[in-house]
């Protein structure tokens, strides 16, 4: 899975902005620890942008390096395993789930192709660990964002079990082609009994003004869903209230690359960033950045990003973003109601 909003929110708070207001988890961005394991995949999903090739895998002792230093710096915090495909990496994912330190947050964020009883065993074992998996709705949709593979049929065989875990969340991507079924999609997964989601809007794409408009009204049906749900006591949770990052849909923090190079944010993972690697590198295991060159590179990632992608792509995703940025401001009263209740 790639290391998206998997798990980001950022700017104006459905992606949340340093700006916006919400539950309190949504100021640790700048306390995650992101390890791009492998660039690796065997899907092909039609919104990826991830450079999959020719690009080393992170070690198994790189991984723990990378989370000693982290710790060193910020006392803990958390610790997000991506891809390409993490679980394409085996021993590194193992290692870090059986060594990481009680004061890290393991997320561990998959596809869900490689998922086997070894790995439900261990998050079983292992139940501070929070495993998300990418399942964007109906299996048409699914499997046609996957260009065909057919991981609809092998993630719900696991869903059982995956669904007995303490911490299982999904992931939802909504493409610009499926934003009219969205509502209709997360129907679908609640449907199948999941009740923890993550929400994840196409980013970096040319949304049209229809495609954005379709993403409204399918939050909307969303955010009603949830709604009635909290009033009714149900334990429904959405990831996107508890998570910001200054830069839409990227994850920030402390990211270090599967070839040992450190850099601000995941950006650096998009094929259209490539010729921003030597640029946007500030450091690498061997020669760690300072916090304070860490910090000032963090803050110039926005504009570095703008630049790169050009003003089109950036209001695109401004405003995709600012879709579910609307969501979770809706659904904060309800979702406070509920807790104040609980
Ligand atoms: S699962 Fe899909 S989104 Fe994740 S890295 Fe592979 S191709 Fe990209």
């Amino acid at each position: 899975m790639a290391p998206t909003a998997a798990t980001v929110r950022t700017v104006p708070t459905g992606s949340g902005s340093p700006r916006g207001g919400g539950p309190g988890r949504a100021t640790r961005w700048s306390d995650s620890l992101i390890l791009v394991l492998t660039r690796r995949c065997d899907l092909r999903c039609a919104y990826c942008p991830t450079v999959k090739d020719g690009e080393p895998d992170l070690s198994p002792a790189d991984a723990l390096r990378a989370i000693d230093l982290f710790v060193s710096r910020h006392g803990g915090g958390d610790c997000k395993l991506f891809g390409g495909e993490p679980l394409l990496v085996p021993a590194a994912v193992e290692a870090v789930i059986r060594n990481a330190p009680p004061t890290v947050n393991v997320y561990l964020s998959t596809n869900g192709s490689h998922l086997s009883r070894h790995w439900i065993e261990l998050l079983h074992a292992h139940p501070s660990v929070t495993l998300t998996v990418s399942l964007d709705g109906e299996p048409g949709d699914h499997d046609g964002l996957r260009r065909g593979a057919r991981t609809y049929d092998t993630v719900t065989r696991w869903l059982p079990e995956l669904l007995r875990l303490p911490r299982f969340v999904v992931t939802q991507t909504i493409a610009p082609s499926t934003a009219a079924r969205a509502a209709a999609n997360f129907r679908h997964l609640r449907a199948l009994g999941i009740r923890r989601f993550n929400l994840l809007p196409g980013y970096y794409l040319p949304w049209t003004e229809a495609q954005l408009s379709a993403l409204h009204q399918s939050f909307d049906e969303i955010a009603a869903h949830f709604e009635t749900a909290w009033s009714l006591g149900e334990r429904l949770y959405l990831r996107n209230l508890f998570v910001r990052a200054p830069t839409p849909f990227y994850n920030t923090g402390f990211v270090v690359d599967s070839d040992r190079r450190i850099y601000p944010n995941n950006l650096v993972l998009a094929g259209a960033f490539d010729s921003l690697r030597a640029a946007t590198s500030i450091g690498s295991l061997d020669a760690p950045p300072t916090p304070e060159r860490l910090a000032e590179a963090t803050a110039a990632a926005p504009a570095v990003l703008e630049a790169a992608v050009g003003a089109r792509i950036m209001e695109s995703t401004r405003l995709a973003d600012a879709a579910l940025t609307a969501l979770c401001n809706r659904l904060y009263p309800a979702y406070f109601k509920m807790r104040a209740r609980a």
